[in-house]
């Protein structure tokens, strides 16, 4: 039996791997699909501390995965498909095994949210896109609208000013959510304009299958117009993903991971949760790194107080 099995390689996951291993865990990590989790599409972080001058997301989860490993973490490129929770032997599987582990941290992360429209899903791939770094280079010269007004609507902005001709942020309120040094680098683009008062209503389509408009409504009049765009990065947050648990842990109404207060312990004895998965206020990668740490010690307590 393992002793602690993390799923998740996002700061959460790997700063539980790093505290893991020195407390002597061995620390077996599922990875995921996306090994390294959010940062991995993320560009220059400026408020990790540490890096006076910003470090790049895939570099410091780089970083973050070759301490783990340095100091004896074992991480399996591959994803948990399920999970067995039972005190003292819980049960992960993945590929065509299983492992028994006496303490789980679930570090899953979150994934982004869709708005749900007409045209939405079909265009994913064709126009429609939650991630700048990942599909901005296909808008360059191009036109296209980021939909939120959160610190992530305001990065893939300032982001895609870079390479596309013109980008608009539509955001249904006047007010931004995100960071003011956000919203200050977002002003300081002349390629950047701002459609407020605005929710989308559908995605349009052009003869071929891909985007070629947004149609938005006013949200004080109800009057609707068309928005030429070659491009959507829809930017309204995140949901945690919790799938692997959900039914055997308690989850909160918005679906998150309940802890006990201060802790990282969950509603199962020796199931530690870790990151955005459990964090629907802070998100940061900081906080995650800093909640990893904390379900790790909490498990090694745990491990030690089961003899
Ligand atoms: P967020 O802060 O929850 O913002 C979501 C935005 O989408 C809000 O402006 C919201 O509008 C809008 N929205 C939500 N549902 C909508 C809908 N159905 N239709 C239209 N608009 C909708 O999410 P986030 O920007 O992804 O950020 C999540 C967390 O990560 C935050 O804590 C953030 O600080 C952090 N983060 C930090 C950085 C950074 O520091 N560089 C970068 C990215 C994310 P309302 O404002 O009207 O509610």
């Amino acid at each position: 039996m393992e002793k602690m099995v993390i799923i998740g390689s996002g700061p959460a996951g790997l700063t539980a791997a790093i505290y893991g291993a020195r407390a002597n865990l061995s620390p077996v990590l599922f990875e995921g699909h996306l090994s390294g989790g959010q940062l991995m599409t993320t560009t220059t972080v400026e408020n990790f501390p540490g890096f006076p001058d910003g470090v790049l997301g895939p570099s410091l989860m780089e970083s973050m995965r070759r301490q783990a490993e340095r100091l004896g973490a074992r991480l399996v490129a591959d994803q948990a498909t399920g999970v067995t929770l039972s005190p003292r032997r819980h049960r992960v599987r993945a590929g065509d095994g299983e492992l028994a582990a006496l303490t789980l941290v679930i570090a899953t992360g979150a994934a982004a949210r869709l708005l749900g429209l007409p045209g939405e899903e079909e265009l994913i791939g064709r126009g429609v896109s939650t991630c700048a770094t990942c599909d901005g280079f296909f808008f360059r010269g191009k036109d296209v609208v980021v939909i939120g007004g959160g610190d992530s609507a305001l990065e893939e902005a300032v982001y895609l000013a870079g390479l596309a001709r013109r980008v608009r942020i539509v955001h249904r309120r006047d007010r931004f959510r995100a960071s003011a040094a956000l919203q200050d680098r977002a002003r300081a683009h002349a390629n950047i304009g701002l459609l407020t008062g605005r929710v989308p209503v559908r995605f349009v389509p052009s003869d071929d299958g891909v985007l070629r408009a947004v149609r938005l409504r006013h949200t004080a009049t109800g009057e609707e117009e068309t928005v030429e765009a070659d491009g959507a990065f829809v930017a309204i947050g995140h949901t945690p993903r919790t799938e692997l648990v959900a039914g055997q842990l308690a989850l909160d109404e918005a679906g998150y991971i309940v802890t006990t207060p201060g802790t990282g312990r969950t509603s199962v004895e020796g199931v530690f949760a870790a990151g955005d998965v459990q964090d629907r206020h802070y998100m940061q990668a900081i906080t995650a790194a800093g909640s990893g740490c904390r379900a790790a010690l909490d498990a090694a307590r745990y491990v030690e107080s089961t003899g």
